[in-house]
């Protein structure tokens, strides 16, 4: 029995006030079968461990370096969020890897070094709009889970979240028959990859514009283990619409 996730990511947005929401969610009545995750900007992941401590909230990285430790000036290693916190990291995300030219590889080697660490790697994948029209999606989805997941992959070390890029921050989502298709794709090459035991194990997330409207539909969906929420995170009242819908299904 797979445990639900509702994850938040906050992207590089938060300050200090931003904390106010997460106490929000934190004093919540959350329950029961489903796991919150809140990923803030690392400047306040310590601040958010201690707010969240004794909640049902967990907190996480939204990326991390493939080494431990070392000159990466600027960069934070998988062990210094652990030690702030972290029980979580989110890895290649399509920002980073726009914006960072993130490909499988470095993505494989980070979440290496988060599994090494004790942590939980939160791998993101999708398609773009034209490799969607272009009917490859799950060709594009078949290489990056081939190239961004180590082979020591378990149920506790890995969660998948299938995030279509045109999706994100958009307000357009998938059909509920495309998120089940590549859901259920995932779900059966994990199993052929890894056997059945760890490959029905691990948690898949679907994740692009999800919002309090659209949650319980998504949720709906087969294989559907929770969610990656960018935008509707933020916001506390928001949020818990989405956990509440989830642990409802
Ligand atoms: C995300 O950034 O992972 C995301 C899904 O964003 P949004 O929910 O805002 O589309």
């Amino acid at each position: 029995m797979r445990r639900k996730l509702a994850a938040g990511n906050w992207k590089m947005n938060g300050l200090g006030s931003s904390l106010a929401e997460l106490e929000t969610l934190s004093k919540a009545e959350n329950t029961r079968q489903t796991d919150i995750l809140i990923c803030p900007p690392a400047t306040l992941l310590s601040r958010a461990a201690a707010m969240s401590a004794d909640s049902q909230v967990m907190v996480g990285g939204q990326d991390c370096h493939a080494a431990i430790t070392g000159a990466h000036t600027g960069d934070i290693s998988a062990e210094m969020l652990r030690d702030a916190g972290a029980e979580m990291i989110i890895l290649g995300h399509s920002e980073r890897r726009a914006d960072h030219n993130e490909f499988d590889e470095h993505i494989r080697a980070k979440a290496r070094a988060v599994f090494e660490t004790g942590l939980t790697a939160v791998i993101c994948m999708g398609e773009s709009l034209a490799e969607r029209e272009a009917d490859n999606t799950l060709d594009i989805i078949g290489g990056q889970l081939a190239g961004s997941i180590p082979d020591n992959a378990t149920g506790e070390n890995l969660v998948v979240a299938y995030e279509p890029i045109w999706a994100i921050g958009t307000g357009k989502v998938p059909t509920l028959a495309q998120i089940g298709e590549v859901h259920d794709f995932i779900r059966a090459r994990l199993e052929r990859r890894f056997g059945a035991g760890v490959g029905r194990s691990v948690r898949l997330l679907y994740g692009g514009s999800v919002k309090p409207d659209n949650a319980a539909d998504i949720f709906s969906v087969s294989n559907v283990d929770g969610a990656l929420v960018g935008g509707a995170s933020l916001k506390a009242a928001d949020f818990q619409v989405i956990i509440d819908a989830l642990d409802a299904t």
